[in-house]
């Protein structure tokens, strides 16, 4: 029973009040055919809007049941709508993108019963008005009259109370009218039907009822209804409708779906933005990575390094600078100025070099607190350390060869070839029996935590063969990318036969013209090839005096040695992977830093390092005491030195004596200029102090005003008249006879100017120990220029607080070449991220433009939903969840495009750049933020307008057309 109770209602527009219903009561039953009569603008749709509880009366009260809907909220309207009201209208108001089928599930759908029952109750409903045949059809493709039946099927699916049909027939024909007014007859059988209509003929025909309406007013009714109540009618809630998040999104989906295209070019409008992003986002990925590379790459090849002797070349760049600035001043034409820039230039040159304390700027790095710990990349710090060692081979015919190429010129003697009279390499090193050869080993970067070698290493070189280091006593053979190393490098090896080599060299000292092939040397040939390790404690063999003998000048001795010297073998080949100028390996082989540990633990277990460390007063490779004070000592030194001599040094050192007293040796001697030269050129090195020759003729005797100044003539020894000068025997003989009487400034002298006594840890450099604490070069590897920068700056901050002595200089190669290279890194990132920022704003506008199109444009849909009973959030999360899956949509679609798009544009940028190096890669985590991203910016592009939608008057919205 449905009771209007006083109803008035009034429009206000601007001015103008328009009442529409004015104070109407009217009782329904539960069971009738009551038709609506008047004429247009008497407010039948008011009334039928209000009683179908989508519209709001002003006064009065509207009973449902005995219930009163005074205080009825928006929720409770709702639920009124879609459980007691079904909605018929002259236009249809189906749903024109969605299905027959879809149209009147919809209702069902709103009230949350799911799937199943949902589609068998709304093919039941379709059924029952005859449209069995046509539920998959769309609403455009049925008849008027079809139409107007699946709006009944929608109105009653839900089976409501009341049905309301507000002029059903207006759009149709009579023929179809009376179709239509024959169903709601039948749908009127069990529940009450108010129709609108203006039409009275079928309004007679069909209604058990008839009330006329004129000016908001009834003016008649055929059968009235008296309901008497004393009592006021109660409050009571309605059930609710419930739509559930999964619902709505269903609902869009099953919505968006029915528009496929329409859906889909509005993802696309929306991926627009994404796409822009998403290609910026992997171009200046791409760009980034290549830069961290060339960062990196260069920072591997040019880490930080500060030796222990540093040359500051970043202060005398700047120095000499100043000084041009201080040298331009011009001078007036009055006279001669003398230019300071050369005495300037060598001071500066001077002033840089310095000295490093490595062991306590070690100590600073190894506190894992220290500053600088923030810089240091991924390859860590590496401390080289000074291990002296020579490397040695047998070639294939049995010869011993030294990697320096030393010992395959002449067969026990140790000229080299190369370094020696040919000139074709630049050594400086010579045969001094305590520098290291030129050497064709090299360390390569160590891994991290124990790791044989760097990733770098994997990186930048390729292992053509065999492996790479296994073991401390794996080596690798480095050729270069067109599989090539230098030929020398074959024979200092041993892997081609020296004989050939002396054949070369005999040739290039004859001065022929040679023109050699390249050779070609099987994998197998290298491979599995083993190298001898002498650390150069080895070379120190102790003989009968009980003081040690340097052998390493003694071919025989050396291949003594090699017994127990550590074997290496090359485990593999690697090759550069590009021709970079930045190598990362430098030498043909190529060993770890476990065998630099190792030869370190040998040279400290070796016997004669053991014997060195136990007496720390003693110089155990001659018995000389380190640096007495006491002459005694120096005497007896100097005495056990000259016993040790042979006879030519003997010889020597008396030639050496008396040209130190100003003897000129050439009044002594019978022989010609050419064996004069050769005994001055050998001593000379010794005779720098010898003042020039004098033709002095003194024949016998010395002179003893000839001599210089303060040397007593009775130091000379005894006899120098009669002994011929050139002859090493009689030399040798008259040093004998005159050490038995000499004065101790004699032995003095021997000793200040022969004997370096040398110190404990002179001594120990030459054995080749090395502590760990003090490496002889540290090298600092950093990731970026940045990073650089920051190590440079905990240098700084280093220094201020160091000690003067333990100040470390070293030179910022990298940062003197590469300041204004950092600066254009820098803006290129930030004009990219403006880019990225720039497109961020471009698409979220565009994006919520779209959704608030698609809102603005589905208005009359909204209304529907609305009169079938969807609630305000019902249609916020429809809007909501439609939009959530456009911009999901959207973010798919854009990353999808991006990714195809990014194909055509590697190549191109690939073809521009003219290598490969640039690679613009979308980021997975980037695409997963683009992709949330898109959908966020939907919804809150979405949300107004979806909150709009649900605001929206549902009358309104569906006189919306
Ligand atoms: P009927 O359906 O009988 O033709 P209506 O109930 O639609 O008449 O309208 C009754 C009166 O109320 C009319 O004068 C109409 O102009 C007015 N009216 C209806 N809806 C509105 C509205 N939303 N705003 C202003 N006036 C309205
Ligand atoms: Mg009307």
């Amino acid at each position: 029973m449905l009771q209007v109770k006083n109803i008035c209602k009034k429009y206000v527009t601007g001015e103008l009040t328009q009442v529409a219903l004015d104070n109407v009561s009217v009782n329904f039953r539960d069971n009738e055919f009551v038709a609506i009569l008047g004429p247009s603008g008497s407010g039948k749709t008011t009334l039928l809007n209000v009683v179908g509880g989508l519209d709001r009366y002003d006064s009065g009260d509207l009973v449902i049941n005995g219930i009163s809907t005074k205080k009825y909220k928006d929720k409770d309207w709702d639920a009124y709508r879609n459980h007691t009201i079904g909605f018929v209208f002259q236009s249809y108001n189906l749903i024109p993108h969605q299905s027959v089928l879809a149209n009147v599930e919809l209702a069902l759908t709103i009230s949350g019963v799911s799937g199943k029952e949902r589609k068998q109750r709304a093919k039941d409903a379709l059924e029952k008005v005859g449209l069995k045949e046509h539920i998959h059809k769309r609403p455009n493709q049925l008849s008027g009259g079809q139409m107007q039946r699946v709006a009944i099927a929608r109105a009653l699916v839900n089976d409501p109370d009341i049905l309301l049909a507000d002029e059903p027939t207006g759009a149709l024909d009579s023929e179809t009218s009376i179709q239509v007014m024959n169903l709601l007859n039948e749908v009127a059988k069990d529940r009450l039907v108010i129709m609108v209509t203006h039409n009275p003929e079928l309004a007679e025909e069909y209604a058990t009822r008839i009330v006329k309406l004129k000016d908001g007013k009834i003016t008649g009714d055929t059968n009235p209804f008296e309901v008497k109540d004393a009592k006021e009618a109660e409050h009571k809630k309605m059930s609710r409708t419930k739509m559930t998040r999964r619902t709505a999104l269903g609902l869009s989906f099953n919505n968006l779906r029915t528009k496929k295209g329409r859906t889909i070019l509005t993802s696309f409008a929306g991926s627009i933005g994404i796409i822009g992003i998403a290609l910026i986002l992997s171009l200046s990925n791409g760009v980034n990575t290549y830069i961290n590379d060339i960062q990196r790459d260069t920072m591997t090849s040019y880490p930080i390094s500060i030796s222990e002797t540093a040359f500051d070349l970043t202060s005398m760049i700047k120095e000499n600078s100043d000084d041009a600035e201080r040298d331009a001043v011009k001078h007036k034409s009055d006279a001669v100025y003398g230019n300071p820039t050369e005495f300037n230039h060598l001071s500066s040159v001077s002033s840089s070099i310095s000295q490093n304390n490595l062991t306590a700027f070690k100590k600073y790095i190894d506190d894992k607190k220290s500053e600088i710990n923030k810089y240091i990349g991924d390859n860590g710090v590496v401390y080289s350390y000074d291990t002296r060692f020579d490397v040695f081979s047998y070639d294939k015919d049995g010869n011993l060869v030294n990697a320096d190429g030393s010992t395959i010129n002449e067969e026990g003697s140790m000229g080299n070839a190369l370094t020696g009279k040919s000139g074709m390499s630049v050594s400086f090193g010579g045969m001094d029996e305590d520098a290291p050869g030129e050497n064709y080993f090299g360390m390569m970067l160590p891994g991290k935590k124990g790791k044989l070698y760097s990733k770098v290493i994997e990186d930048n070189y390729k292992v053509v063969s065999g492996n790479l280091p296994q073991s401390a006593e794996d080596v690798v053979v480095v050729i270069n990318d067109n599989n090539e190393i230098a030929l020398s490098v074959l024979y200092r090896l041993g892997i081609l036969p020296s004989s050939e080599y002396k054949e070369l060299t005999k040739k290039l000292d004859a001065g022929e013209k040679l023109e050699l092939k390249s050779q070609k040397i099987e994998y197998d040939q290298i491979i599995g090839r083993e190298f001898y390790i002498v650390p150069f404690c080895d070379y120190y063999q102790k003989n009968d005096k009980g003081t040690y003998d340097n052998i390493r000048k003694d071919v025989d001795q050396i291949k003594k040695v090699l017994d127990k010297a550590i074997k290496v073998k090359v485990s593999g080949v690697i090759k550069e992977k590009d021709s970079d100028d930045n190598q990362v390996l430098s030498k043909p082989i190529a060993y770890t830093q476990a065998l630099t540990n190792k030869i370190i633990e040998y040279t400290d277990a070796s016997e004669v390092v053991k014997e060195q460390r136990a007496s720390e007063g003693v110089n155990i490779l001659n018995g000389m005491t380190f640096e007495p004070d006491d002459n005694k000592i120096k005497i007896e030194d100097a005495k056990k030195y000259i016993n040790n001599l042979g006879i030519t040094e003997k010889s020597d050192l008396l030639t050496r004596y008396m040209t130190s007293l100003g003897v000129d040796l050439s009044q002594y001697q019978n022989m010609g200029g050419d064996a004069k030269d050769a005994k001055q050129g050998k001593t000379s090195a010794n005779a720098a102090q010898t003042p020039e020759a004098t033709d002095m003729k003194l024949p016998e005797g010395v002179d003893a005003s000839k001599l210089p100044e303060g040397v007593d003539a009775s130091q000379m020894p005894q006899g120098m008249d009669k002994m011929d000068v050139t002859d090493e025997k009689d030399m040798a003989k008259a040093m004998d006879k005159y050490i038995k009487q000499a004065e101790d400034e004699f032995f003095l002298w021997v000793y200040d100017n022969n004997i370096s006594s040398g110190s404990f840890d002179k001594n120990l450099k030459k054995l080749g120990v090395i502590s760990l604490d003090a490496p002889s070069q540290i090298d600092i590897y950093v990731d970026s220029f940045e990073d650089k920068d920051g190590v440079s700056k905990a240098i700084e901050h280093y220094n201020d607080k160091a000690k003067e002595d333990d100040k470390i200089v070293y030179t910022d190669f990298i940062g003197l070449l590469l300041s204004s290279i950092t600066t254009i890194i820098n803006v290129i990132s930030y004009v990219l991220i403006a880019f990225v920022a720039v497109s961020l704003v471009v698409s979220s506008i565009m994006i919520g433009i779209i959704t608030y199109i698609s809102v603005l444009e589905r208005t009359k849909e909204i209304g529907i939903l609305r009169a079938i009973g969807a609630s305000k959030k019902n249609i916020s999360q429809v809007f909501n969840a439609e939009t959530f899956i456009i911009g999901l949509g959207s973010g798919l679609i854009g990353i999808g495009i991006t990714l195809l798009l990014l194909i055509p544009i590697n190549k191109i940028i690939h073809a521009v750049a003219d290598n490969t190096r640039v690679n613009a890669i979308l980021p997975v985590s980037g695409a997963i933020i683009l992709i949330i991203l898109s959908v966020i910016l939907t919804l809150l592009g979405g949300f107004i307008p979806a909150k709009k939608a649900a605001k929206k008057d549902p009358v309104t919205a569906l006189r919306t057309e």
